[in-house]
């Protein structure tokens, strides 16, 4: 395949939690970090990325499904404490 997708400009991820597909902007980026899952706000820090709607229901899907230490290849479970609580915050502010 070669040449562009004419527009569409804004690219597009697949969150881990729901399966669905939406604009990059729309999710939060998710990196392994020393045993556990980050957020990446930013989106800049090195690795791997996963990508899940700052809402909990993904989160808890993602959790339900494995899908982060999937994501990340990871050998065991990962400690989505942190990553949890700063969902939380996120979901709070926006409703
Ligand atoms: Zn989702």
């Amino acid at each position: 395949m070669s040449g562009r997708t004419p527009a569409r400009a804004c690219p597009e991820r697949t969150c881990v939690g729901c399966r669905e597909r939406a604009a990059k902007s729309e999710l939060l980026r998710i990196v392994a970090k020393e045993g556990a899952c980050a957020p990446d706000p930013s989106g800049t820090l090195p690795g791997r990325g996963a990508y899940v709607h700052p809402a909990l229901v993904c989160l808890d899907l993602a959790v339900r499904r494995r899908a982060f230490p999937r994501a990340f290849r990871a050998q065991g479970p990962l400690d989505t404490q942190a990553l949890r609580r700063a969902i939380e915050t996120a979901d709070q502010q926006a409703t």
